[in-house]
């Protein structure tokens, strides 16, 4: 629509600075340090969101950060979306591999540089200028929410109580979610399903202290070294994952998909050549895209123990400490998962270390039909922008509310994500091209349009 166009056009400037203002506060939810700067930013959203149009906004507090919850009703007979978001951002750390400060953000190349750009805070930023364009131009057709959480980083440990008690207030048709990427401008994407997760933290224990290497070393197994070799024991020589049963709920992807996926653009030295690796590892069996879609993985996230400062230190360790993770796809479920990476962690110890293996935390996975009215309007908004209709894909990353969403709300999913997979999230550097946040902001008014036909 003309109208929409000539207003972003007019005030595109202004949009990328209430983003920037927003990505400077460093609202970091896994750190206590900046609990403050959480409410700061919770309250900064809110304000943002009544600015835009939303006729009530509220910062609601729960066990953890708060939620900020917004709503525009037009009329309680239309169709209702409910926008979900996170304004919570990852640890920023290694600073030191950061070209600029994480929360003070840079603008290179046409690219926005700040902690949180793409994931979530420049992508749920586009559903408030989406709502300010369709209400300053008196063209909105469906009623909309807004649920921007503050722990999606930390595994939303709050929001399951949260939506449950607040279904009415939550109800809608539909959930709108825009925290994931697209293949390229080029070839716009829709992710039809994200992967679930169990997150575990394991602790091994050898020695009831730290000792001299030199007078113990060679007598006492090193919990480093055996932590080391419990973990590498996880996969097989074709990368496969070797815990009894892990694989046994996995659904397999029929020829059709795997067709279908294999559809999607991909050059391996590319690739490579992205990640400055000569070689690429996986699951034999697979290709790129079905290994980090279709397939679950198993990752070491952390590994720490003995003495890591400057200089050596001859020491044989007490202790060895781990974190590590598992994606998990349908049907597999995080809950059995999350034990079976427990027991198996406690199992194959060997005698000469004690292991206390705890959950961090676990989401499930999650599906999206793509013949749903939502998916449709959302592919046909995408079609209308970019002039291409997207590529159903299955994403690697997870985004555990999904199957709680659904569950409390009783309505699914579409996932609507501009960004790319190359916007650093969860690294250094994390960008945001403009262009798609501008193109987000141009797409999302046409799927409340469509939407609502
Ligand atoms: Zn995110």
């Amino acid at each position: 629509m003309q109208a929409w166009k000539e207003y972003q056009e007019k005030n595109k400037d202004r949009f990328l600075q209430e983003l920037i203002e927003l990505l400077r506060i460093p609202s970091v939810s896994a750190n206590s340090d900046h609990k403050e700067d959480m409410k700061k930013c919770a309250e900064a959203v809110k304000q943002r969101l009544m600015e835009a149009g939303a006729e009530k906004a509220e910062v609601m507090s729960t066990d953890g950060h708060p939620v900020v919850y917004a709503e525009k009703i037009i009329d309680p007979s239309k169709p209702t979306v409910l926008v979900y978001g996170h304004y919570d951002v990852q640890p920023p750390d290694p600073l030191n591999l950061w070209h600029s400060g994480p929360f003070e953000p840079v603008i290179k190349d046409g690219k926005l540089y700040a902690r949180g750009s793409a994931d979530d805070k420049g992508q749920f930023y586009m559903h408030v200028k989406a709502l300010e364009i369709l209400t300053q131009t008196k063209s909105l057709t469906t009623n909309i929410k807004f649920l921007i959480e503050g722990e999606e980083e930390v595994g939303s440990p709050n929001l399951e109580k949260f939506v449950a008690a607040h279904k009415d207030l939550l109800k809608c048709d539909v959930i709108l979610i825009s925290d994931s990427a697209m293949i390229s401008m080029e070839n716009p994407s829709m992710d039809i399903g994200v992967r679930g997760l169990s997150y575990i933290q394991v602790e091994v224990t050898g020695p009831n202290r730290d000792l001299h290497s030199g007078v113990y070393g060679g007598a006492v197994g090193n919990p480093i070294t055996i932590l080391a070799k419990m973990i590498a024991s996880c996969h097989d020589e074709n990368h496969h994952i070797t815990i009894p049963g892990f694989y046994n709920d996995v659904v397999v992807a029929t020829p059709e998909e795997r067709k279908l996926m294999a559809q999607a653009p991909y050059d391996e030295k590319e690739y490579k050549q992205d990640l400055g690796v000569q070689e690429l590892w996986g699951e034999k069996g697979y290709t790129t895209n079905e290994r980090t879609g279709i397939r679950p993985t198993l990752e070491l996230n952390g590994i720490w123990g003995g003495y890591t400062g400057e200089g050596a230190k001859t020491v044989l360790p007490s202790k060895a400490y781990a974190k590590i993770s598992a994606r998990l796809v349908p049907n597999q479920s995080s809950v059995k998962i999350t034990e079976m990476l427990l027991e198996h962690f406690r199992k194959i110890a060997p005698a000469s270390v004690t292991v206390n293996a705890i959950e961090l935390h676990g989401g499930e996975p999650y599906m999206t039909p793509i013949d749903s009215k939502a998916y449709k309007a959302a592919a046909k908004a995408i079609e209308t922008t970019f002039g291409k209709q997207p590529i159903p894909v299955r994403g690697g990353g997870s985004i555990p509310i999904s199957s709680i969403l659904e569950r409390e709300l009783g309505v699914k999913i579409v996932f609507m994500g501009f960004g790319l997979d190359s916007d650093n999230l969860h690294s250094p550097n994390e960008k945001f091209d403009l262009v798609n946040f501008y193109k987000g902001i141009e797409t999302i008014p046409y799927f409340h349009q469509y939407f609502a036909v």
